[in-house]
Formats: structure tokens, C-alpha cells, sequence
């Protein structure tokens, strides 16, 4: 059984997220997309805010779990018994984030990361940037999934 792990503070969801959700289900048999609340981060959406943007943008796939998590995201995937962590790639600024923490936590835990490369249409969506877009009263319909739309 093939259970994969995507972690993510998804705050709010994007078409990049969506995108990686997409392409890897195929390659196994369950996806559990894991959103992050630690008490340090000051998220814009709630957790139910964030996890039903999920819920409602893939409510016809039943591959799909969405369940929340609190510290290290190891310590996630034994409890849910994951076999791989998926994790998007967009630029060498990821990567270099992204290959130490996979070689921590394979260090640590024995479970591997598998990394997709962003699809070249969403390579610059990034949460950040659209809740900067939020921030500023601005129009991010074109950068997240029509569960987000319109949320704020
Ligand atoms: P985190 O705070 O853990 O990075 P995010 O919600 O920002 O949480 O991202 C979760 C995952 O989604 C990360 O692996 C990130 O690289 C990936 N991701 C975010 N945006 C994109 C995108 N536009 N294309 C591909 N992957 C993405």
C-alpha cells in the first residue's frame, strides 16, 4: 500500500498545490495532504479554512485524505503509517530548503522524500505571494483553486 504524505501550511491553497495533489495520485494509493498549525506561525486562514479549501477543491477523489498535524512532520507520517513524503520543487531556493530537511528526516525516520518539479504554469504561485495579493485588496482568482476564490 502505497500511502503518501503532502505536507503543507496551505494558506491558502494554489493552483501550485493543486497541481502536485494532481499528478501525484496517480502514483499511489492513498494521498494524505497534512496541514501544519504550530502555534509559532501566524497563519491568514484557519485550519478549517485551509483544510476544506482541500476538501471542497477534490471532494470527487476518494484517494484523498486531509487530516491536520502539530510538529514534526516524521513524527506525522509514523502515525499515519506514510510510506513517502511529497514535497514541490519550484526554484534552487527549494531545493536547498527542501534537500536538507529530506536528508534530516530519511536520517532520522528512514522515510523517503519524493519531489515533483512545479508545472511551468505555476512555478511563481506561491501562498505567500497571494496572500500579499489579499493584503493589498488585489485579484488573485487566477492563482488559486475556485474553492478559494472569493474567501476573503
Ligand atoms: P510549507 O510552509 O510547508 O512550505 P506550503 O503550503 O507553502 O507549505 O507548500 C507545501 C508544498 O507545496 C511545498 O512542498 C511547496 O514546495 C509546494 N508548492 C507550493 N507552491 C507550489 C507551486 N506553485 N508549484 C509546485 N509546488 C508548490
Amino acid at each position: 500500500m502505497k500511502r503518501f504524505v503532502f505536507p503543507g501550511s496551505f494558506d491558502p491553497m494554489t493552483l501550485g498545490h493543486k497541481d502536485i495533489i494532481e499528478r501525484v495520485l496517480p502514483m499511489c494509493d492513498e494521498l494524505i495532504i497534512g496541514v501544519g498549525q504550530n502555534s509559532e506561525k501566524n497563519y491568514l486562514f484557519s485550519l478549517d479554512e485551509r483544510m476544506n479549501f482541500i476538501l471542497e477543491t477534490h471532494n470527487k477523489e476518494p484517494k484523498i485524505k486531509v487530516l491536520s498535524f502539530q510538529g514534526l512532520t516524521i513524527n506525522f507520517c509514523k502515525n499515519v503509517d506514510a510510506t513517502a513524503i511529497v514535497r514541490g520543487l519550484r526554484n534552487p531556493a527549494d531545493f536547498e530548503f527542501e534537500k536538507s530537511v529530506a536528508q534530516t528526516n530519511r536520517r532520522l525516520s528512514g522515510i523517503e522524500t519524493l519531489f515533483l518539479l512545479t508545472a511551468a504554469d505555476y512555478s511563481y504561485i506561491s501562498s505567500s505571494i497571494v496572500r500579499e495579493i489579499i493584503f493589498h485588496k488585489g485579484d488573485y482568482s487566477s492563482l488559486v483553486p475556485e474553492a478559494v476564490k472569493n474567501s476573503r
